[in-house]
């Protein structure tokens, strides 16, 4: 089985959140099992230098405004996997970050940017790589949302079957909509800008050409996956969601243990397992001193590594802090993103250094020292479809705080007594964005904190839990066979 992920962030080449996790350790993953993957992107600066081995594969005449279009293929010297790139200067070779300007506003060019990824993914599908030519097109988010439906004009204009298709939402909110004259522009038969194709109030929408084209649709978690089909919840995608109800599925992501694990991390003052979890203080304690936090190892010491938006429900940690300060505790925020987040989190590090402290910006290191020095994790997000860090805290045994919605809800489990007797625990879990019901788990974990025995049986719980990708990737590699045995070209 040949599969061709199209995605836009790769780790460790690109990266502004979770879709890089998952587009680099889902490949690898499948890869294990015997599946013959590659991978698409566009030729940002970051991957035509960090690529390995490359080789010019096919050249085409310019259009969506880049001077020239030329793909080449080369190594990820990381993991070997293979990987395509679109070098189209004009379009893709611009600094910093992959979707905005320095002044962090959209590239206003971004549909003809991202068509021009979905565009080169049904040309190979075609077979201009005639070496390696994919069964499954797996496209990742509204960036790659056109790919299905770039297969399904090919199929349309050469009446022939191409490859099946897969459409990944990472998160339903981030759509791709652009005014309706951008479709002229971006080579689709006509007949795609209707109710039953790309056009969403007048508007050209990615997200919607990957939802209505692709012949399955998968979310990042079982419990988004049926949440995102409640109106309430669909940001305005619920006639198109229910169309496609019965290709909805949910599959959880997984730690890239490769990458996450704390007896062999070596980004951390120390390094621990579970039979060396009182390591874990000297990484605390190594944490508070670079932070300029007061090392105190009976605080408990509670982290954010988070994009700074409204999604992630920072604003009600805001809310809680006095509270949590006042009964003694810490708090980490390690994050980018909203101004107004940063400026407020600013100053209350400020009013109190010793017990807050903030770091804006990436730094994928020092991600690994927070969540492995701090005691809990916050994720108090408003909707979640997977989440990685929590994931990552169990891991680590930082046992996570988190509203109990989408991946969050599926991965951790709260340490109700009952739940501590049986112990399946891992973590404390709220219910409904409210400071009340926030505040209740976050008091429950403090009380806790205290019973260091039950602290750490807990924290056994949560490292022990084993969320992998080779899970994931089974169940993927079910639905590409699926997909590919059923697929059928639409006139
Ligand atoms: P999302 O994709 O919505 O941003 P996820 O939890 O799925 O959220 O994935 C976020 C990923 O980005 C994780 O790998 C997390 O460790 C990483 N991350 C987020 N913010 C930062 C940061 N400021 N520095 C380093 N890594 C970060």
């Amino acid at each position: 089985m040949r599969v061709l992920h199209v995605c836009t962030e790769v780790y460790p080449v690109v990266k502004t959140g979770g879709l890089a996790d998952v587009t680099s350790a889902l490949p690898l993953a499948l890869t294990k099992l015997g599946c013959d993957v590659r991978i698409l992107v566009p030729g940002f600066p970051s991957f035509q230098e960090y690529l390995i081995d490359k080789k010019l594969v096919f050249e085409l005449p310019p259009r969506f405004n880049a001077f020239s279009i030329r793909v080449f293929v080369g190594t990820l010297p990381t993991n070997g996997l293979t990987v395509y790139f679109i070098d189209a200067p004009g379009l893709f070779d611009r600094p910093g970050n992959p979707y905005t300007n320095a002044s962090n506003q959209d590239y206003l060019d971004n549909y003809r940017r991202f068509a021009l990824l979905g565009w080169i993914a049904a040309r190979l599908a075609e077979g201009m790589d005639t070496s390696w030519v994919p069964d499954v097109v797996h496209a990742h988010d509204w960036h790659a949302g056109l790919a299905p439906a770039y297969l399904r004009a090919s199929e349309f204009w050469l009446k022939r079957k191409l490859a099946g298709s897969v459409f990944t939402v990472h998160n339903l909110a981030y759509q791709g909509n652009f005014p309706g004259h951008a479709f002229s522009e971006i080579d689709l038969p006509p007949h795609f800008f209707g109710v039953d194709g790309v056009e969403f109030h007048g508007q050209l929408s990615f997200i919607k050409a990957g939802l209505m084209y692709a012949d399955k649709i998968t979310t990042v978690s079982p419990t988004y996956a049926k949440e995102i089909l409640r109106p309430e919840n669909s940001f305005g995608l619920n006639g198109v969601l229910q169309k496609r109800i019965d290709d909805i599925s949910g599959i959880l992501n997984g730690v890239d243990t490769d990458v996450w694990n704390p007896a062999a991390d070596e980004a951390i003052a120390i390094q621990y397992g579970l039979n060396s979890l009182a390591s874990k203080a000297q990484c605390k304690t190594a944490l508070q001193k670079e932070t300029g936090l007061k090392v105190q190892n009976d605080a408990p010491l509670f982290c954010i590594v988070s994009r700074l938006a409204v999604q992630k429900g920072l604003d009600i940690v805001l809310d809680g802090l006095p509270e949590i300060l006042g009964m003694g505790g810490q708090l980490i925020v390690l994050g980018t993103g909203d101004t107004s987040l940063e400026s407020a989190f600013r100053n209350i590090a400020y009013a109190y250094p010793q017990s807050v402290s903030i770091h804006t910006g990436y730094d994928e290191l020092k991600s690994h020292r927070v969540i492995a020095g701090s005691d809990i994790i916050l994720l108090p997000s408003r909707y979640e479809p997977c989440g990685l860090t929590q994931l990552y805290g169990l891991r680590y045994g930082t046992l996570p705080l988190v509203h109990r919605v989408g991946g969050l809800a599926d991965t951790v489990v709260n340490s109700s007594d009952e739940n501590i007797k049986a112990r399946t625990a891992t973590g404390f879990t709220f219910d409904g964005f409210y400071y009340d019901a926030f505040m209740g788990s976050v008091r429950h974990a403090f009380a806790l904190f205290k019973r260091k025995k039950e602290w750490q049986q807990i924290q056994h719980n949560a490292m022990r839990q084993q969320f992998t990708w080779e899970a994931a990737a089974k169940r993927y590699l079910a639905l590409y066979e699926q997909v590919y045995r059923s697929h059928k070209p639409v006139s």
